[in-house]
């Protein structure tokens, strides 16, 4: 295997679980006897030692500054072949976040949609699994996790019971520069119905807290669902008795249904994309059979807060989820401002006494950032807003205590006068 030999003292951030090595802590790398090439393979598992040639772990290779993401630490020593252990490892691993699923209270009658898998959080760097009762879908975000990803599936269906079909979905994820060989989508586990689904769009449902939700892994975005807003959803539907409620960037309209199931006066739905719209509609319907109270539309969100203030409208309680404003370190000026934008219009739309949730899940803008972009939102409104909840990632998207940089989501809920 490659040896990685880092710089003196780089070794300490290693030492405290920190799960990257950034290239520029690393003195010397010794390739091992089957390299032609001057530089280890992207996703080739490596070996990393202190400058003092202690070992400290094993992880991915990657091209860029960040050069390993470790999969384990100096206590659990490689052993067999690189193959044996990569698979004994994720079994472990895998195992592990499944037991803490299911400690958490998440696998319920009730509810058959959790994240299995969260990166770093679950100490698998480069890896996303979410569950939809009996489908996983995978993600992959490194070349090193694309290439075991068959060890991947075989690992969760032999340690998650309920789950019998693995769909893996990296056409987005992928570092984009990075050679891959083999397909970055389709099964890598197909069961019956689930190859009808590809053929016939037949309609798959999975549960969050009583809600059935449409997750269509096929079409949609990310893996099929944003399963990461389910505790926020349901603090909205505490508050959304006898509200009018609009929902900004919904998606497949989560914080919706939990409003209608709150007893809101009416719900708005807004998104720009129609295949969302369609699935809101597909959600309303199918827990809400009729309902009246309810309506959908294709939109952009700036656009459609400008009309409808333009028309004198007002709402009790808004929602705004926004995609990531900034995907990278050099867009958070610009991100900033956008989030000021469209938080300013929301907060003008808001009824006396009404309630905004207001969200930023760009990793690159931290709480603080985003807290004095709501701030310049309110300040520039002139209403008296207030802080009720500070709201964040939900427990099955853990965050790794030696790795902050896992933290992204992060939330709102303000008391606007
Ligand atoms: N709140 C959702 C997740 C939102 S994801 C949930 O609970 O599941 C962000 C959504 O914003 C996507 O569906 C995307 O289509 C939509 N979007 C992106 N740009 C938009 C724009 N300018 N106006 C309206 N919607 C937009």
């Amino acid at each position: 295997m490659t040896t990685i030999i880092l710089k003196p003292h780089k070794e300490e951030s290693v030492l405290r679980f920190h799960p990257w090595v950034f290239s520029g802590a690393i003195a010397r790398i010794v390739l091992d006897a089957t390299h032609r090439a001057a530089a280890p393979e992207e996703g080739e598992l490596v070996c990393v030692q202190s400058a003092d040639e202690k070992v400290l772990g094993a992880g991915h290779w990657q091209v860029g500054s960040i050069a390993v993401r470790l999969l384990a630490f100096g206590d659990e020593r490689i052993s067999g072949t690189e193959d044996e252990w990569i698979r004994g490892l994720l079994l472990k691993r895998i195992a592990a976040a499944y037991r803490m699923r299911q400690r958490l209270g998440l696998l319920r009658e009730d509810n058959n949609t959790y994240r299995l898998i969260h990166g770093e959080g679950d100490m698998l760097p480069g890896l996303v699994v979410d569950v939809y009762g009996d489908t996983a879908v995978v993600q992959a975000h490194s070349v090193g996790m694309h290439q075991c990803r068959k060890a991947i599936a075989e690992a969760i269906v032999k340690e998650v019971k309920e789950v019998d079909a693995v769909y893996y979905k990296s056409d987005d994820t992928l570092p984009f520069k990075a050679q891959i060989e083999g397909e970055k989508t389709g099964y890598l586990i197909e069961k019956s119905e689930v190859r009808n689904q590809k053929s016939d769009n037949i309609e798959y449902w999975a549960k969050e807290n009583g809600i059935d939700v449409r997750i269509d892994w096929l079409r949609g975005q990310k893996t099929g669902f944003f399963i990461d807003q389910r505790e926020n959803r349901a603090l909205v539907e505490r508050y959304a008795a006898g509200k009018d409620v609009l929902n900004m960037f919904c998606y497949t309209g989560g914080f919706s249904l939990y409003a209608l199931r709150g007893r809101a006066k009416s719900v708005h739905s807004v998104d720009v994309s129609q295949k969302a719209i369609d699935l809101v509609n597909a959600n309303v319907e199918r827990n809400f059979p009729h309902c009246p109270n309810h309506k959908a539309v294709t939109a952009d969100a700036f656009d459609y807060l400008s009309e409808q203030r333009a028309q004198g409208h007002q709402y009790d309680l808004i929602i705004l989820d926004p995609p990531a404003f900034a995907k990278h370190r050099d867009a958070v000026k610009n991100a900033l401002r956008g989030y000021q934008r469209i938080n300013a219009k929301a907060i003008e739309m808001i009824r006396p006494g009404g309630i905004l949730f207001t969200f930023s899940c760009s990793q690159a803008v931290d709480k603080e950032a985003f807290r004095l972009a709501v701030f310049s939102a309110a300040a520039q409104t002139g209403r008296k807003v207030r802080i009720l909840h500070q709201l964040h990632q939900p427990q099955d998207h853990p965050i790794n205590i030696y790795h902050p940089e896992g933290e992204y989501l992060k939330g709102l809920v303000l008391y606007v006068e």
